[in-house]
């Protein structure tokens, strides 16, 4: 998959899609990421990718040229793509969106600054707009380096562990168990002593039930949205947490 960012401040980018996980898929060949400088494609004297608001108003605007430009000269180099802004007024980014991302060959990112890009850009250029949540962030590069990290862990063969991305939270409208590590005791607190059991029918249940407890005690709308198998109904209901995610998913 390719990645293409544009950005006024490239340098912001660089170590964190240079390391871990990223760098493995990048090196793998799994990904491709490009930064292209939005003021490489500004024509006048000063490189100015911003100007005044017309109506007056505080702040800057990004302009349309240099902003044209610099897709343009990205979509001639690897082809046409999924052309994403990210602006805290587009559609809310979760996993789902993540998932539905993962399955384009190529997608470009556009990072706004100051007030914002001019509207004439969004209107011609861009095919999606994408907020990462309800606060203003400075630009849009840290934005657009949460989609590529999260869309990359989703692409076949990036994480080492097959399954890891499937049982990750969100994966299901669920919240991943409590996990714990060694020592068997930590400060007077010890592990569930099923997960010593090597019964690993046994563990899974107990994981299940932990991720619903936990589901309905931090995030219970998301169990409106959640479909359970016969089998899991058959353990909610011998564990009396049946009747609750029921009024949970009624009430909603
Ligand atoms: N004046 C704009 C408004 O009120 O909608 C906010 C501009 S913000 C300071 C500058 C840039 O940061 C935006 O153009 C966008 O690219 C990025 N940005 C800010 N918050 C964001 C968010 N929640 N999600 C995605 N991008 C965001």
């Amino acid at each position: 998959m390719i990645f293409d960012i544009l950005t006024i401040f490239p340098d912001l980018l660089e170590s964190p899609l240079n390391e871990s996980i990223i760098r493995r898929a990048k090196e793998a060949e799994l990904i491709r990421i490009g930064i292209t400088n939005i003021r490489d494609f500004a024509t006048d004297k000063h490189s100015m990718t911003d100007d005044r608001p017309f109506g007056g108003g505080e702040g800057m605007v990004m302009k349309p040229e240099p902003l044209t430009a610099a897709l343009h000269s990205v979509t001639t180099q690897n082809g046409p793509g999924r052309v994403v802004l990210l602006s805290p007024q587009g559609r809310r980014y979760n996993q789902q969106v993540a998932k539905d991302l993962s399955r384009e060959k190529h997608l470009i990112l556009i990072c706004g600054r100051y007030e914002g890009v001019d509207e004439r850009f969004r209107e011609a250029s861009v095919d999606d707009e994408l907020s990462i949540g309800d606060y203003i962030l400075t630009g849009g590069e840290l934005a657009a380096m949460v989609i590529i990290d999260s869309v990359t862990r989703l692409l076949p063969g990036v994480l080492g562990c097959t399954d890891s991305a499937d049982k990750d939270t969100f994966s299901r409208q669920l919240l991943k168990h409590p996990q714990f590590t060694r020592p068997r005791e930590f400060d007077g607190a010890a592990i569930p002593e099923i997960l010593l059991s090597g019964d690993h029918e046994k563990i899974a249940q107990y994981r299940f039930l932990e991720s619903v407890r936990r589901t309905m005690e931090r995030r219970p709308d998301l169990l409106q949205k959640e479909f359970f198998s016969k089998a899991e109904v058959k353990l909610l209901k011998k564990y009396q947490l049946y009747g609750k995610v029921k009024s949970l998913q009624t009430r909603q």
